[in-house]
């Protein structure tokens, strides 16, 4: 189970990034291209944007030369998540890095000199534009939050800075943490932060588990005060922000660009905490008497109902799972599908320095690159089928909309992906009677889709709520205070029904997405849009499934309302999210009845 080196990763269990550039000196050739073009545009536009024409075409210009520059971004970014220990390819991202913020500081004028247009020529360029025009409204809704141009290129050249935060939390996390052996029951075992989320997290041996917990926490321990000192530089780096931009607070500030209210932000985290946590609670009592725990404990949440029931799986038969699971969807999702595993858009490997958890990047109008940990459960081929519907809504919205609008607010961004979750799972569901069958799907929908988006990031969500509420406030939080969030977050929602052991609330060590600014509540609210279509396709089939893919195709075109409105859902009432937590509650309900029938164990 010791982890390997890249280099001994065989081939066919990497990505293949030769998909973006051949050989690495293209990329340098492609850099050397965009950068006299960025000049090149540089010249023709600054200083010029005063009529609705040129600010027309200058943002559609810019819309292509956006793209081959993330492409080299991409390139080279991409290799470096596969493996944070090699510093050739570091260095090699570093410069890259420097190269593109130099273009984007030289591309900074456009925005800032836009909005120093009139307002009758701004309305005539909004008008007149096409692939740019949401790109152009947003700019122009943003106006009373831009500084002066000087600024705003200022700004742009420290771009890089702003992510140090986050590149500390991620060299700490994937290069320096230092995990030892552990021992239980008298034998050793390796220790590594994957090997922890993707495999004892999930161990069905409870007193393997536990050690696991107790040896990996004890780990995350000792990082505590580093961690907690790169957040707080994070938060306070985004409330400064709030302010130089005018917003009443850091939350309207990240709200912004997602087009969503506070109101719709707050919802989310109170109702699922409120509504939901009674569900949950009966699934901790179930899982505790199944397996016979003397007790239940956050270490234990994430087991199987029915480990037995938990087949190993191989890569190819993931791809057989995932293509008929999504096969409601068309052939040319399929397709896509196909691809993806034939022309290896997928890193499966497991290596040292990867970067945890999974993520799918896309390359403009090309294809995306999937990261995953493969581990040989079904679990995996959850994740392949999330990560893949990323990859579908890049592929529906490339095709559809220009550069600037394919991608949709962060609000639903998580959407698409996990109606593949259940869009597998409801395939599964369907090919056998078995009741410890459907149990197993049923289960691993709560303890994977369920779990992940409405428990595991809306916990997230809730404490990130309370540090942007003391920092927004004017202070500062450290690991103590953090520790203390998480701590009394994991205690509210749980209850009694499960204890909350030393070292638990140190969780909010774990999560990239801190970085990333309020994006770990959009899971719930993505999931949320996806059961409800999932549930319309169930019972109307065809018609909806159109509705949804039309929704896919829209890209940013409209906000988030708008965009559930697409896919049939009003999302400005509670309606969506009562119904979803319902369906959970049933979903649960029947895990039980099933127990109850074949073990004849009643919670
Ligand atoms: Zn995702």
């Amino acid at each position: 189970m010791e982890l390997c080196a890249r280099k001994d990763v065989p081939e066919e269990q990497k990505w293949d990034l030769s998909l973006i550039f051949p050989e690495e000196k293209e990329m340098w050739e492609a850099l050397d291209g965009v950068k006299e073009k960025v000049k090149e545009f540089a010249e023709t536009y600054s200083g010029k944007l005063d009529t609705a024409e040129t600010i027309v075409r200058c943002l559609d210009e810019m819309g292509d030369l956006l793209p081959a520059m993330y492409r080299i971004w991409g390139y080279s970014e991409l290799a470096v998540e596969a493996d944070y220990t090699d510093n050739a390819l570091r260095e090699r991202y570093e410069k890259v890095s420097d190269e593109l913020t130099r273009m984007q500081t030289a591309l900074s004028f456009v925005d800032s000199e836009i909005l120093l247009a009139p307002d009758v020529v701004l309305d005539a360029a909004v008008e007149l534009a096409k692939g740019c025009r949401v790109y152009l409204k947003d700019l122009v809704a943003r106006k009373a939050h831009m500084l002066s141009p000087e600024t705003e290129k200022t700004l742009a050249a420290l771009g890089r800075s702003f992510e140090v935060p986050y590149s500390i939390y991620n060299t700490l996390k994937l290069a320096d943490m230092d995990f030892q052996p552990f021992t239980a029951g008298g034998k050793e075992y390796p220790l590594g932060y994957s090997l922890y989320e993707d495999d004892y997290e999930l161990e069905g041996d409870t007193e393997v588990r536990r050690a696991a917990f107790r040896a990996f926490y004890d780990t995350l321990k000792k990082y505590e005060n580093t961690t907690a000192a790169a957040y707080n530089a994070c938060v306070t780096q985004e409330k400064t922000m709030s302010e130089l931009r005018c917003f009443n607070d850091v939350f309207d500030s990240l709200l912004f660009d997602q087009k969503v209210t506070r109101e719709m932000y707050d919802r989310q985290i109170d109702v699922i905490t409120e509504r939901l946590a009674p569900h949950m609670r009966r699934y901790a009592k179930l899982l505790k008497a199944k397996h016979g725990l003397d007790r239940m404990t956050f270490a234990d949440l994430k087991i199987a109902v029915d480990p037995e029931y938990d087949p190993k799986v191989t890569i190819e038969e993931s791809h057989r799972y995932v293509r008929e699971g999504l096969a409601i969807l068309g052939k040319d999702y399929t397709d896509m599908v196909d691809r993806a595993y034939k022309e290896r858009w997928i890193d499966f490997a497991r290596n040292v320095g990867k970067s945890t958890g999974g993520f799918c990047a896309d390359v403009f109008r090309q294809n995306s690159f999937i990261l995953l940990n493969w581990n040989d459960r079904m679990s995996d081929v959850f994740t392949v089928a999330h990560e893949l519907g990323h990859a579908g809504q890049s592929m529906y919205g490339d095709r559809a909309q220009s550069f600037y609008d394919a991608d949709p607010s962060t609000y639903l961004v998580e959407a698409p992906s996990t109606m593949n979750e259940l869009l597998l799972a409801n395939h599964l569901t369907s090919t056998s009677s078995d009741p410890r069958f459907r149990r197993w799907v049923l289960s691993s929908q709560i303890s994977n889709t369920y779990y992940h988006n409405f428990v595991t990031h809306l916990r997230e969500a809730w404490y990130q709520r309370e540090v942007y509420k003391i920092i927004d406030g004017g202070g500062s939080v450290n690991a103590e205070v953090l520790s203390d969030i998480f701590r009394r977050n994991l205690e509210l929602f749980w209850g009694d029904a499960v204890e909350i052991p030393e070292g638990a609330e140190l969780t909010w060590m774990r999560q990239p997405h801190y970085y990333m600014g309020l994006y770990s509540y959009t899971y719930s609210a993505g999931l949320t849009v996806a059961t409800q279509a999932m549930l319309r396709i169930r019972q109307e089939g065809q018609p909806a499934v159109e509705d949804w893919k039309r929704f896919l195709a829209a890209g940013n075109t409209e906000d988030p309302v708008g965009l559930a409105r697409i896919a049939g859902f009003d999302i400005t009432t509670d309606g969506p999210l009562n119904a979803t937590i319902d369906y959970i509650g049933s979903v649960i309900d029947e895990i039980c009845a099933i127990t109850k029938e074949i073990d004849g164990i009643c919670v």
